[in-house]
């Protein structure tokens, strides 16, 4: 599983909207994910999360993480460990969800598309 967290990318400057309540998120979390298509091929794809204060606020561990923001909106080397523990925590929980989530669902349709 390490190999995979190293494929990671964080955004915190300027994250896109929440695309659940249309909020100010977070930060914006993109990670290697596998899909099948409609023959049953695996096709390798790239999925974006966003971690949203309202949203996701309530589940583990986007909670911790979402209260490391509350403490200081502006990460520095004392809480950096920490931050990126309970990112890749979070990436690992959001990365299990259900795949029919109509967030994933779009990303394959443009995907399809070619968008992507
Ligand atoms: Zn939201």
């Amino acid at each position: 599983m390490t190999d995979l967290v190293e494929e990671i990318t964080l955004r915190l400057d300027k994250p896109p909207d929440c695309p659940r309540c249309e909020g100010e998120s977070l930060l914006l979390a993109r990670f290697p994910h596998s899909w099948r298509n409609a023959s049953g091929e695996v096709v390798p794809g790239i999925r974006e999360a966003v971690l949203c204060r309202g949203c996701d606020r309530g589940e583990r561990p986007a909670d911790d993480l979402i209260a490391l923001f509350a403490v200081d909106e502006l990460l520095d080397h004392n809480n950096v460990d920490t931050f990126g523990e309970l990112a890749a925590a979070w990436v690992e929980s959001v990365r299990h969800r259900s795949a029919d989530e109509s967030m994933l669902a779009d990303e394959e349709e443009r995907w399809r598309r070619g968008d992507l």
